[in-house]
């Protein structure tokens, strides 16, 4: 008998790992000043190039599933943007996949779903787009969700170090009910090792995580719920969703994203992955008000504020405290 969704699972991992090499190559062109300075131009080939890549594996293998993804290609089909397309199909030949423009920018908009019905991809090519310029965090997220859940996680994070000693880049997956687990970018996944949150009780010896962005969360509301539980400890600032990896490994007990005064919808391609992987690494994600993340109303976290996720240890206390 298959077990569910264990093809979904490794068709993931496979366009995952392919659109992360793509984006490492596009990191290491930035580095060594092949685009202009303060130009955005290389996060959007890295951007558009990982959606592509993803969306062709998802089309080839399930040519029905909806996908829900950040891009479409709109932009890159005005006249004007030729160079940037131009750049785009050469970063996609480099991975060794021949493709023209018609086809490339049709896998892109393969991602224009509308994120309804049971079952349905949801993809943020790559998440932490600052990060990405900075040479920091980033993420590639893709989730299956069916009936409202994610069932189905990869996360690649090409610069996180989960233990010393070792080589930046790994790429995080869960199945629902079968645990998560991390395995290198580099390499072959023989070496997989299961995620497991931290199993520290006492809060006030946590670490806790937030976005590097002043703008995507309150830092000052988020230190007040420090003090409140007695966490003494600097946190941990950093884009994307690794911060629910580092959440899932256990190298921090709390992830806190709280809103500023201005109403945000959380999208759901910010959330869906690193909110399986945490719950399948035994941890717990709610929203500020500990209410369940509900991935029913289209592309956004309509019916939830912020986001917290945590070892469950006390995550009831932390939702106090921001109450
Ligand atoms: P992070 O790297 O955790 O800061 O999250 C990056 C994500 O924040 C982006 O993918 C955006 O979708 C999302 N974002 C954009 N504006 C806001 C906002 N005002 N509040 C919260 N998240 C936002
Ligand atoms: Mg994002």
């Amino acid at each position: 008998m298959t077990v569910p969704y264990e093809t979904e699972l490794s068709t993931a991992r496979e366009a995952v790992r392919e659109a992360t090499r793509l984006c490492r190559q596009v990191g290491r062109a930035l580095r060594d000043g092949a685009f202009e300075k303060s130009d955005r131009s290389p996060v959007t080939v890295a951007d558009f190039g990982s959606q592509a890549l993803i969306c062709r594996r998802l089309a080839e293998a399930y040519p029905d599933d909806p996908v829900v993804a950040e891009e479409d290609s709109a932009a890159l089909r005005e006249p004007a943007r030729r160079p940037l397309l131009d750049r785009l199909l050469a970063e996609v030949a480099r991975t060794g996949i021949d493709a023209g423009a018609g086809e490339v920018l049709s896998w892109i908009d393969h991602g224009g779903a509308e994120a309804r019905g049971r079952r349905f991809w949801a993809l943020d090519p790559i998440d932490g787009t600052k990060g990405f310029l900075r040479g920091d965090q980033y993420a590639i997220a893709l989730a299956l969700i069916v009936d409202g859940r994610p069932v189905v996680a990869a996360l690649g994070c090409p610069n996180l170090v989960l233990a010393d000693g070792q080589a930046p880049g790994v790429v995080a997956l869960a199945r629902r009910g079968d645990g998560a687990r991390a395995e290198p970018l580099d390499g072959a996944g023989d070496r997989a090792r299961p995620l497991a949150v931290s199993p520290l009780a006492d809060p006030a010896q946590a670490r806790f995580c937030e976005p590097f962005e002043s703008a995507h969360s309150a830092h000052d509301r988020a230190a007040a719920v420090a003090a409140a539980l007695g966490i003494a400890r600097a946190p941990l600032r950093l884009d994307s969703q690794a911060k629910y990896v580092a959440v899932a490994a256990g190298l921090a007990e709390i992830y806190l994203r709280i809103p500023r005064g201005e109403r945000y919808e959380e999208k759901i391609w910010d959330h869906a992955a690193g909110t399986l992987l945490v719950e399948e690494a035994g941890g717990r994600v709610t929203d500020i008000t500990g209410r369940p993340l509900e991935f029913t109303h289209g592309r956004t976290l309509a019916a939830n504020a912020g986001i917290v996720a945590s070892n469950g240890r006390f995550h009831d206390r932390i939702v106090a405290a921001l109450g």
